[in-house]
């Protein structure tokens, strides 16, 4: 009799309770012992399986969410040596361009429409944004306010440079109006690009690349707005 409860009951209820010792991440790639019996520890065994279904997708939303700017639903900065990584791995033989963008007198837009339309006007430049990234195999990201981040490849900087100039113009050519802007009346963005060669994406290589596309927005800025500058090392590279 003791044989017969310790072989039906007490070792499968010990072996399903070293299981619920994993993590989530383990145990969601794992079947609880017992799943298909038909008794208690059966029924047990089932919930738990499913309570860990739930707990892993719930994980998977928040990582997401987490990940994801909520007024715009582009992607943060979060993501950002992730992606400049997939794209590396993707594609060793290519150059990887960042596009620092930033949206032109965008207080003045503030000022003149209210925050509300200012909210929309990001809404609807992230979409193209998000398009252009689309089309060429890259990523958009909101780094905050009116400034974005897009990473793609490109086969050499002149390439890298025709993308960023194609995007500067897809934005004004969509035709937002804004009285404070840029001479062409309409929303316009200034972009800083940087390219790099690194074989080995790391934060440290991200760091570089926002720094130095930063540094070629800032002479976009300054000679002008509505253009493309790229990063030369005449800006005093942070790096060296
Ligand atoms: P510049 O051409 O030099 O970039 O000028 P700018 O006015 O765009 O730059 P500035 O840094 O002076 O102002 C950025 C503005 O962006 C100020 C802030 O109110 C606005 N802004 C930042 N985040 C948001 C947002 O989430 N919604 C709205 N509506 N406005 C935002
Ligand atoms: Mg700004
Ligand atoms: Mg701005």
């Amino acid at each position: 009799m003791l044989m017969f409860l310790s072989f039906s009951i007490s070792t499968p209820l010990k072996a399903l309770s070293e299981h619920m010792k994993g993590s989530i991440s383990e145990l969601e790639h794992q079947s609880s012992p017992g799943l298909r019996r038909q008794d208690e520890i059966g029924e047990l065994s089932r919930q738990f399986s499913k309570l860990i279904d739930n707990v892993a997708r719930q994980n998977r939303e928040l990582d997401d969410l987490s990940r994801r700017d909520p007024l715009t639903g582009l992607l943060n900065r979060r993501s950002l040596t992730e992606k400049l990584q997939l794209l590396r791995k993707e594609h060793p033989e290519k150059m990887l361009c960042g596009l620092y963008i930033d949206i032109d007198h965008f207080k003045a837009y503030n000022d003149t429409y209210g925050h509300i339309y200012g909210d929309n006007a990001l809404v609807l430049v992230s979409g193209e944004l998000d398009a252009f990234a689309r089309e060429k195999s890259g990523f958009a990201f909101r780094l905050g306010g009116e400034e974005f981040m897009l990473v793609l490849t490109a086969d050499n900087e002149d390439q890298g440079f025709n993308h960023a100039q194609d995007l500067c113009e897809r934005v004004e050519e969509m035709g937002i109006p804004h009285s404070g802007g840029t001479d062409s009346k309409c929303i316009t963005v200034s972009i800083g690009l940087a390219c790099t060669k690194e074989e080995k994406i790391v934060e440290e290589v991200t760091q570089n690349v926002l720094v130095r596309a930063d540094k070629a927005l800032y002479s976009a800025k300054e000679l002008g707005r509505n253009l493309v500058q790229m990063y030369s090392t005449k800006y005093q590279d942070p790096a060296n």
